[in-house]
């Protein structure tokens, strides 16, 4: 038996280790996994290009816990490892690893920006383990060796008779990491880091069920058999070509993936570049609703079917953090914080091939099968829009299929639109006045006025959609959009209409005066107008600008809040020429025209969902009052 000491600066390293590292100590399992992994396949490649004259044959990689000892086996049937080799790859190579490691991080290693992998190798063992035994016995002719460290930089390293090629590494787990002894963590963590790996990884057995022999009753119970339980999947859909998938396979990966999630996705994108990066991939788009925060680090991250992370922050741009499924590449720096991932060139890159190639897969659907991306919209709507409005070359590509729907299921793109709607909705300015609803139940009686007189009408009820109205008002020349029960709206509804009053002058500045009486300036400017006399007789509309100010602030408008403090105002449109003013204007008894104004204003207020608590239970009294 021969003793030595690692080659090693820092007097203990493992306590470091150990210290930096708490919050990640699972990943040491991840490590050793991939190490197996690695020597299984340099065995593959070396018998490939016949430098290895053995049986590469099917080989695993077999996790064994035995809690009674306190013990975890990894054993692979790998390239294995000489005495020399064990050496110069364990003692010196990978301890200095760790030591780059340690000094580069020692003052940032608690910053959370840090991700998983670390390049900490086979020493992140000694997070969890008091003591790590290696047993390898190389391919070649070489005999076994066996090393053995308890933490401390002493190791010594003898001679066994292990004949079976490759490595079994034994951690002896410390008194603060028993959980690793047990099987559902070890199993937990072999199908969140190990579930694509491209060696077969088993972890135990399982009960299979065989067909029933022939001739068997009915009340016989089926036969079973012991299997190995194999975690992994080593060929992941990404890894082959496209054309190799069929529809059918695409969504079998995604259940997969996601096997809690019953509802199927949209499409798929299959990522796939070598050039000038190394990148492979495939995201889903699954049915979004309304909400956009619950949706979000889905897309999980690999290094060479790895698992790394599922927050892809900083390398997807953050409109497609929304979607699913898997990115590999080994070319995105993982030992780094995420302030510094978003400054790296390599990474830009990575981000904008990714947008481009979502943007032309987009492009193709809406070009091959409009009908069906027209089916999809309201599912994937509020990705595109918020793409257009955070990536300046998303917009430029989305503007082209980004649809707009009318309140009756007829989609638009945005030049279409323009076409339809230049006829008769412009303003006095001739500007394109588009005219939307962002909720058909509550707006209904303004969508009906407003499709009473000719004009399309838009739902756009996504909760981003205030800040897309400013992007496109902005980025488009001569086009205002309108809210129905908006202000804006009047320009437009004046203009189609030289209606002359009934009332004279004197008559309004009287009934202007009444109306003023009794319904609260705070809140209301009251406005007189001639309209139709079929038009309602009160109708409240809401300044456009503020309430899109307010709604953006809401959904995240950045900088101070200056419009979300300000009072709700609004307007209140009394038309004139309406039989009821008529009414209220020739009321003798202030009494009862008050009592006419304020029923009037409740109704107008009921229609705009206005009305609710204490003067909704008193409205609906009085009201009940009246007709008995
Ligand atoms: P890295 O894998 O990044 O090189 P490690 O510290 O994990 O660093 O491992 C150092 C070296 O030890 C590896 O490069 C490899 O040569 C050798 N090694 C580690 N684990 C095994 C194994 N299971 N079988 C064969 N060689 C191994």
């Amino acid at each position: 038996m021969a003793t030595g000491s690692i080659n090693v600066s820092v007097e203990n390293i493992f306590p470091l280790i150990k210290k930096f590292l708490y919050s990640d100590h699972e990943i040491f399992l991840r490590e050793l996994i991939s190490n197996a992994t690695d020597a299984t396949l340099k065995l593959k490649h070396l018998t490939n290009i016949g430098e290895a004259s053995v049986e590469y044959g099917n080989p695993t990689i077999e996790v064994k816990v035995d809690k009674e000892n306190k013990l975890l086996h990894i054993i692979d049937q790998g390239i294995g490892m000489t005495a020399e080799e064990v050496e110069k790859y364990i003692n010196q190579v990978a301890f200095s690893g760790a030591e780059e490691f340690l000094e580069k991080y020692k003052d940032s290693a608690k910053d959370s920006g840090i991700i998983g992998h670390f390049g900490l190798g086979f020493y992140s063992a000694f997070m969890v383990a008091e003591k790590v035994e290696i047993i390898t016995k190389s391919y070649t002719d070489a005999p076994a060796a066996h090393w053995t460290c308890d933490g401390s930089p002493t190791y010594t390293i003898e001679a066994h008779d292990k004949t079976e090629r490759g490595t079994e590494i034994i951690l002896h787990i410390g008194e603060e990491d028993t959980e690793f002894l047990e099987e559902n963590r070890i199993s937990e963590l072999l199908v969140k880091y190990n579930k694509f790996m491209p060696v077969s990884i088993k972890f135990g057995t399982k009960t299979e069920t065989l067909p029933k022999p022939e001739g068997a009753k009915e009340e016989d119970p089926a036969p079973t058999q012991e299997v190995d339980n194999i975690i992994n999947n080593p060929n992941p859909a990404w890894t082959k070509q496209p054309a190799e998938l069929k529809d059918e396979d695409y969504k079998g990966f995604y259940r997969e993936l996601y096997p809690m999630q019953f509802e199927e996705p949209l499409f798929n994108i299959h990522l796939n570049v070598d050039y000038p990066f190394n990148l492979t991939g495939i995201l889903y788009f699954p049915k979004l609703g309304q909400d956009m925060s619950m949706q979000k680090d889905r897309i999980q991250l690999y290094q060479n079917q790895v698992f790394v992370t599922d927050n892809v922050e900083g390398i997807v741009p953050e409109f497609l953090t929304m979607l699913r499924g898997v990115i590999d590449s080994p070319d995105i720096p993982l030992n780094v914080s995420r302030s510094y991932l978003q400054a790296d060139g390599a990474v830009k890159k990575i981000s904008s091939y990714i947008t481009r190639k979502v943007a032309d897969k987009l492009s193709s659907l809406f070009k091959n099968d409009r009908e069906d991306f027209e089916s999809k919209w309201n599912d994937i709507k509020v990705v595109i829009e918020y793409g257009m409005l955070s990536e300046d070359k998303f917009f430029e590509k989305a503007d082209k299929f980004a649809l707009y729907p009318t309140v009756d299921n007829t989609y638009f793109t945005f030049e279409e639109l323009q076409e339809k709607i230049k006829e008769n909705q412009t303003d006095k300015d001739n500007k394109l006045v588009v005219l939307y609803a962002s909720n058909q139940d509550e707006q209904h009686a303004y969508i009906s006025a407003a499709k009473d007189k000719g004009y399309e009408v838009l739902l756009l009820d996504s909760p981003i959609v205030s800040h897309l109205i400013q992007k496109l008002e902005t980025s488009k020349e001569n086009i205002t959009f309108a809210r129905v029960d908006g202000d804006h709206i009047d320009n437009l509804i004046k203009k189609d209409e030289e209606t002359i009053s009934k009332l004279s002058d004197e008559e309004k500045e009287s009934l202007k005066t009444d109306l003023e009486k009794v319904i609260p300036a705070d809140k209301y400017t009251v406005q007189l107008e001639a309209m139709d006399s079929n038009a309602s007789p009160f109708i409240i509309t809401q300044p456009e600008f503020m309430r899109r100010m307010k709604e953006m602030q809401q959904t995240g408008g950045g900088g101070m809040n200056m419009f979300g403090n300000m009072p709700e105002m609004f307007n209140l449109i009394v038309n004139t020429n309406h039989e009821l003013i008529g009414q209220i204007k020739d009321t003798k008894t202030d009494k009862k025209k008050e009592r006419l104004i304020k029923q009037s204003l409740d109704l107008a207020r009921l229609s705009q969902n206005l009305l609710k608590g204490e003067e909704l239970t008193d409205f609906i009294k009085r009201s009940f009052e009246m007709i008995k």
